[in-house]
């Protein structure tokens, strides 16, 4: 059980004093939940500042460049949460005349919004009992319920879910909500919690067995694919020869022409028999770049278009080439 009335006290005491923290604005509430989603805190308090400066309100998000919205989020990874928020935000102007809905199954409706940010819109911005459990939220209660069970396993993360849906109901939604996220985040870390300065110790059943390390038990992960990639930054006497993503990862992002090859015979073969001819200029240089279930290994050459054009790609106006989404890996290897 935990200590609702001491987890309040410390949280109103303790927590850090956030932009989204100072508002009951839902839509700056999904703002940062959604920013929030395999993201760290100190990252994604520019781009919020940012996002709520350009788009400040529903109508202003649903309504904008798709392009530019991209632009606007580079760097945060994870894009498909930005087009499903925008799919949401043209969703509400329709049938919720621009007002974000106060009920629950309405929200959870909404393309991009899962139990957790269901339970954290309800619960933060109109102080209802809603659950929200995320990784942060999943490590206090298993550790002080010495909950030892597999939290990659879904049907355990519900029943947690249910458990600290009986405790929400006994607390001020908006506080207790944010109270388990601030906690897990500040005090009950992953490594070396700090449990002489937590309000849960008394009745926290990890520390009296001496087991919080240990807890929560995540089963071992599918390993990461390599990807071997040929990467040309590609020049044309108008521009850079960029191509935009279709694939579901970075969909919608640009990106130099890359081809899954070991070797740029293969990409050279490959592309005469398309009728292009480029020049390979230089030396190559080696990436890395980790995305949560693959890694691109890319052998990067610099590269002159000198004829033909594959049906995909694009030439890109140096001038906008800063203006235009791209996928950061790429980004960063133009030089
Ligand atoms: S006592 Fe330690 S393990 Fe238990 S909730 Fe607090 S910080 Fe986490």
């Amino acid at each position: 059980m935990i200590d609702i009335r001491a987890l309040e006290r410390w949280y109103q005491a303790h927590h850090r004093d956030l932009p989204f923290r100072q508002t009951k604005d839902p839509y700056h509430i999904w703002v940062s939940e959604i920013m929030l989603q395999q993201t760290q805190v100190e990252t994604v308090l520019p781009f919020f500042e940012r996002f709520i400066k350009t788009y400040p309100d529903i109508k202003t998000l649903a309504e904008a460049d798709a392009e530019s919205l991209q632009r606007h989020v580079e760097g945060l990874g994870y894009y498909r949460r930005f087009r499903l928020m925008q799919e949401a935000a043209k969703i509400i102007l329709v049938d919720h005349d621009g007002v974000f809905p106060d009920d629950h199954d309405k929200v959870l409706a909404l393309p991009g919004i899962g139990r957790y940010t269901a339970g954290a819109i309800m619960s933060i911005a109109f102080g209802k009992p809603y659950s929200a459990v995320d990784g942060n939220v999943i490590r206090v209660l298993s550790r002080v319920l010495l909950d030892e069970q597999d939290m990659r396993n879904s049907a355990n993360v519900k029943r947690l879910d249910a458990i600290n849906q009986t405790f929400i109901e006994k607390a001020d939604p908006a506080i207790y909500t944010q109270a388990l996220m601030e906690l897990g985040a500040l005090v009950c870390r992953p490594r070396q919690p700090r449990c002489d300065i937590c309000p849960l110790q008394k009745n926290c059943l990890a520390y009296q067995a001496g087991r919080q390390e240990t807890l929560p038990y995540l089963s071992k992960k599918e390993p990461q694919t390599v990807h071997a990639c040929i990467t040309l930054v590609l020049t044309h006497p108008k521009g850079y020869v960029l191509r935009k993503r279709s694939e579901e990862l970075l969909k919608g992002m640009y990106e130099w022409p890359q081809f899954e090859a070991e070797s740029i015979h293969t990409v050279l073969d490959h592309l005469e028999q398309l009728d292009i001819q480029i020049e390979i200029v230089g030396e190559p240089r080696r990436y890395r770049h980790v995305f949560t279930h693959r890694i691109w290994e890319m052998t990067v050459y610099q590269a002159r278009l000198i004829s033909g054009m594959h049906p995909e790609w694009q030439v890109i106006d140096a001038d906008e080439f800063n203006d235009i989404p791209m996928a950061v890996a790429h980004r960063k290897i133009k030089k």
